[in-house]
């Protein structure tokens, strides 16, 4: 029997196991070849267990949140797809202090707690994703992040579950020691976020402000969200536009005309077709203004 194999009947009872899953279906992208191997969790118990089997089997690991900054190779993803769906929440007393697990809509519990009439999140009322995502990017806009307001994480390691505050995250611009590669094979199973009393009515006021500018400044469509980090000193959508590439097609994948740091999905593109045009803006805007552009979107599974 194969090491896969083991793994997928070691895996009974912790969630539904699917073969072969087109990543397309899971991702804001809609591109992406199948998984061999996706299990559809819903408790952080279940995501830990998951987890250790499969470090325990050697199998490939990856833990799939929204899937809405990353794109998935043509080719699939070998191992397991841990699909996050652990969503249940608690709060004390005053509401100030959140434990929330990892597969959560960010977005959907900012607006929650906005109606609530509390502080910290109203920022994140229009960022896709799940809480874990948003750990793993210290995800943020309009002049707040996650690292405001998050107080430790619960992960799961090899052999059992740690606590871990937020000062040892190395959380940055769109990222943390997860993006660089330091926490390799830990996973987000809960977080937990310090909030503080506010007024509702004002809080709702600015969420609407912010759903204005998202809808004024992004495209709709399959993306997934900004291609590129800013570089320090100009914007990356500044740079794409000046080599020449808003609006350039490539297949079914585009660089939008509204936002050009968005690479969007016509409606049949392949990941091919998006990268290409990622390389191809990294390409020019490199060799015309000595910028090397920092992917924020994340490649993953089978690229050859
Ligand atoms: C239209 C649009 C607008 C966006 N706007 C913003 C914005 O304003 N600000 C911003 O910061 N981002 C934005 N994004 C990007 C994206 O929403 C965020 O990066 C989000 O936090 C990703 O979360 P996810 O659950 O979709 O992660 P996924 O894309 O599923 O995964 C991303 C990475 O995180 C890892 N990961 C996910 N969950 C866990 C976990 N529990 N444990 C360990 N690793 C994990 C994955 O393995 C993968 O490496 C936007 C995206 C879209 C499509």
């Amino acid at each position: 029997m194969s090491a896969l194999e083991r793994l997928a009947a070691s895996l009974q009872g912790l969630g539904d196991l699917r073969r072969a899953e087109a990543m397309a279906r899971h991702t804001t992208f809609g591109v992406g070849g199948p998984a061999d191997l996706f299990l559809t969790v819903r408790s952080a118990d279940a995501l830990a267990a998951a987890t250790r089997a499969a470090r325990q089997a050697d199998v490939t690991v990856f833990v799939l949140g929204s899937g809405s900054n990353i794109l998935v190779a043509d080719a699939g993803m070998r191992g397991l797809v841990l699909d996050n769906r652990a969503r249940a929440e608690s709060t004390d007393a005053p509401k100030t202090t959140w434990r929330v697990e990892s597969g959560t809509s960010f977005a959907a519990f900012a607006r929650r707690v906005c109606r609530q009439g509390l502080e910290g999140l109203a920022w994140a009322v229009g960022i896709p994703g799940t809480l874990g995502g948003a750990v793993v990017y210290n995800a943020g806009a309009y002049g707040g992040c996650l690292a405001d307001v998050l107080r430790r994480v619960r992960l799961a390691d090899d052999d059992r579950d740690e606590w871990v505050p937020a000062a040892d995250l190395g959380l940055v611009y769109r990222g943390s020691v997860f993006t660089r590669g330091q926490f390799a094979g830990k996973t987000v199973l809960e977080t937990e976020l310090a909030l503080t009393p506010g007024n509702a009515a004002e809080l709702l006021a600015r969420v609407a402000a912010f759903d204005t500018r998202r809808i004024a400044a992004q495209p709709r469509g399959r993306n997934a969200g900004s291609m590129f980090k800013n570089p320090p000193d100009h914007p990356a959508w500044r740079l794409i536009e000046a080599v020449g590439l808003r609006g350039a097609t490539h297949g079914e994948a585009a660089i939008s005309e509204k936002h050009c740091n968005f690479f969007v999905n016509l409606g049949n593109a392949c990941a091919a077709d998006v990268a290409w045009l990622v390389a191809e803006a990294e390409r020019r805007v490199q060799e015309q203004f000595g910028v090397r552009l920092e992917r924020e979107v994340a490649f993953v599974g089978e690229w050859s």
